[in-house]
């Protein structure tokens, strides 16, 4: 086979730069490689599908409030043939709470936010426990609410831009890369695990947390690794107001999802590595005394079900590596290492590979200082507080 641009990686990152290049009409000479059409073990269904401009770095403010308005509008402007795309947008904002001493930082991220023209409050104790009486706030510190952020259903959302870029003329190939070749100065070549091969003239990488084993196959060497995440849905036995979702600096994280909530604690001390055994007692022991500490009105809740899904975690930094392999091979680029970040910021991940492709530069957002060449310089560029 032989196409123009070829997207090793199917997920909602590869599809949106899919998505993006095929609006600026590259759409016939596109190739999407990706092995399953299911996405069963892909990071992006089993994603909590949160977006928000809670953020340090400007550009990750940014990129959320581009996913916030895409995704906004995404059911009826990513229909196909007048089928709209329901992806479950739920506008119910996210409340960081600083429970762990980081509550200057927390404060200084507010005023960046404030000046990024986030619409946000900042809150002491007693305005928290006004806002959300439910909340326990003994130990908080401090605590911000943005109410325009909201979360969304990932796997709609993925199927979505997949059912639009086809519709669109991109070609997704259903197989998996397993070498990748090129000259030591152009990549040329992708072989299957069919034994096709995919010829392009230039080769993007957005394989989520597989990314690394797929570099290293044409000597890209990416600071990416599994981090396996488990989330929890479970139901309440009261009611409680409507809740935003939660975010601490002890890492509690959860949300809102239908008659229950779904959410869990990542550890990102956790070695890298793929499993997705759920822990037999990670709820009762860890999760559950947390949210119950949180919100007292949850302490008697029923655990339906667990899942584990995997961050693509940017050991250098953990923000995403988005552009050219600059000094490497240029016809190579990534959309890598979103570690907690991919869904909400696909769509602005999307846009800027593709101006980087069509144009030659970014023409929105510039997103350089997330590019490949702060790997080798050993440069991080991450969130400070909760990241
Ligand atoms: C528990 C959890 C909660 C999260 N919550 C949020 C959240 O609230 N908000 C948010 O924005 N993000 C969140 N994330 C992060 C988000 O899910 C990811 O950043 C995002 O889904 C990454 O998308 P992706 O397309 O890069 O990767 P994936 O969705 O993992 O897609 C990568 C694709 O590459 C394919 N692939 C693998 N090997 C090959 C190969 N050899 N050849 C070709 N293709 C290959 C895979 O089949 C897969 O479909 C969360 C993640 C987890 C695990």
């Amino acid at each position: 086979m032989r196409s123009d641009i070829l997207i090793i990686g199917g997920g909602i990152v590869g599809s949106s730069i899919a998505y993006y290049l095929a609006l600026r009409g590259r759409s016939g000479d596109i190739i999407v490689v990706e092995p399953d059409p299911t996405y069963a073990l892909a990071a992006t269904p089993r994603g909590n599908g949160g977006i928000r401009q809670l953020f340090s770095l400007p550009e990750n403010i940014a990129m959320a409030r581009y996913g916030l308005s895409f995704f906004r509008q995404f059911e009826t402007e990513m229909a196909v043939d007048g089928d709209p795309v329901p992806i479950g947008f739920r506008r119910q904002g996210y409340l960081f709470i600083s429970d762990r001493g980081g509550d200057r930082q927390m404060e200084q991220n507010f005023r960046l936010q404030i000046a990024n023209e986030v619409r946000a409050d900042c809150l002491d104790r007693e305005a928290l426990h006004a806002r959300f009486p439910s909340l326990c706030t003994d130990d908080v510190a401090l605590a911000v609410h943005s109410p325009d952020d909201a979360w969304i259903d990932p796997y709609a959302a993925l199927q979505g831009f997949r059912r639009k870029a086809r519709s669109l003329g991109v070609r997704y190939v259903t197989d998996k890369v397993v070498d990748w070749q090129g000259d030591g100065r152009l990549a040329k070549r992708a072989t299957l695990a069919s034994g096709e091969t995919v010829d392009a003239d230039i080769h993007v990488l957005a394989a989520g947390a597989w990314s690394a084993d797929i570099g290293a196959m044409i000597g890209l060497k990416l600071p990416v690794e599994p981090m396996a995440r488990e989330t929890h849905f479970f139901l309440p036995a009261v009611e409680t107001e409507p809740l935003p979702f939660i975010k601490t600096e002890s890492h509690l994280a959860f949300r809102p999802e239908g008659r229950g909530f779904a959410g869990g604690m990542p550890d990102w001390s956790v070695s890298a590595g793929w499993n997705f055994d759920a822990s037999a007692d990670g709820f009762e022991k860890i999760v559950w005394p947390a949210v119950a500490h949180r919100v007292p009105a949850l302490e008697t809740l029923k655990l339906e079900r667990t899942w584990v899904g995997h961050y693509a975690r940017n050991t250098l930094d953990l923000s995403a590596i988005i552009g050219a392999w600059t000094g490497g091979i240029e016809n190579v680029y990534m959309a890598v290492g979103f570690s907690g970040h991919g869904i909400m910021h696909a769509p602005a991940a999307g846009r800027a590979v593709a101006e980087l492709i069509a144009d030659g530069g970014f023409q929105t957002l510039d997103l350089s200082r997330f590019g490949w060449s702060r790997v080798p310089n050993a440069q991080p560029y991450g969130e400070q507080g909760i990241v």
